[in-house]
């Protein structure tokens, strides 16, 4: 059996013997889905735009900047789809073996994969939030008005500025999933983390949380993190690729 196999066979065991998984994703789920991490070399976000652009304060002075950005970015947001690690996660919960998913990141894919139990730590970009009455509309709305020359879009209720739904810098984590995702890490017997640094407080502090509740932790990631030293396995293979294999051994 190679060593990939081999993996996918140890993580499905863990899995399936564990009664409260629960799993973490950063933006490296979602690289093969062809959204940019924010902070690799070559390829990141932040290489090709200025930070105040998602910055509140930023945000605040000149709302128009970022849908002029957007405009461009969004296209290929729009065109992303869920890769075999979201939708092995989907799996996952449909047969009751995965209680929750925490992430970080705001592209939608858990959900468009089929996964229920989403906790959105950053909120998400398929939205907007009226910055005056504080409704919600969606970001293809929005979207569409922008680029038919209303920029900043606004309001349909009252005319107030519309921001993306996900966590600019400088304001705070929306309340309620944070919560939701203590509770779920608090309880977790497995908390498998994938795609994710976990360097990023305070998302970081939550497989603190669950080792520190007994729970085995299994990390997924292309880069070295703070906890593999504590995990039960530790994979580097591409997510995606990783998630297949798991898959046809799960299917057999
Ligand atoms: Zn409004």
């Amino acid at each position: 059996m190679d060593d990939l196999k081999e993996k996918a066979k140890l993580f499905l065991d863990l899995v399936l013997s564990s009664s409260r998984a629960v799993a973490m994703t950063g933006a490296g789920i979602s690289t093969e889905s062809g959204i940019p991490d924010y902070r690799s070399p070559g390829t990141g976000l932040w290489e090709k735009m200025d930070q105040s652009v998602v910055s509140l304060d930023g945000f605040m002075k000149e709302p128009s900047r970022y849908y002029d950005y957007s405009l461009e970015l969004y296209p290929l947001r729009k065109q992303a789809k869920p890769n075999p690690a979201h939708y092995l996660l989907a799996e996952l919960e449909d047969r009751n073996f995965l209680r929750g998913i925490i992430t970080q990141n705001v592209d939608g894919l858990h959900q468009d994969a089929g996964s229920g139990q989403v906790h959105e730590l950053h909120g998400s970009l398929r939205q907007t939030v009226c910055l005056n009455c504080s409704a919600l509309h969606s970001m293809d709305e929005a979207m569409q008005r922008a680029a038919g020359g209303q920029n900043p879009p606004l309001c349909e209720d009252c005319a107030g500025v519309l921001k993306p739904n996900a966590v600019f810098f400088g304001e705070t984590l929306p309340t309620m999933p944070w919560e939701q995702s203590l509770e779920l890490s608090r309880g977790a017997d497995l908390f498998i983390a994938i795609g994710s640094s976990l360097l990023v407080s305070p998302a970081n502090a939550l497989p603190d949380i669950a080792i520190r509740a007994g729970s085995k932790i299994i990390v997924l990631n292309n880069t070295p993190t703070p906890f593999d030293g504590e995990s039960e396995l530790v994979v580097r293979e591409k997510i995606g690729e990783f998630s297949s294999v798991v898959m046809e051994l799960f299917k057999a």
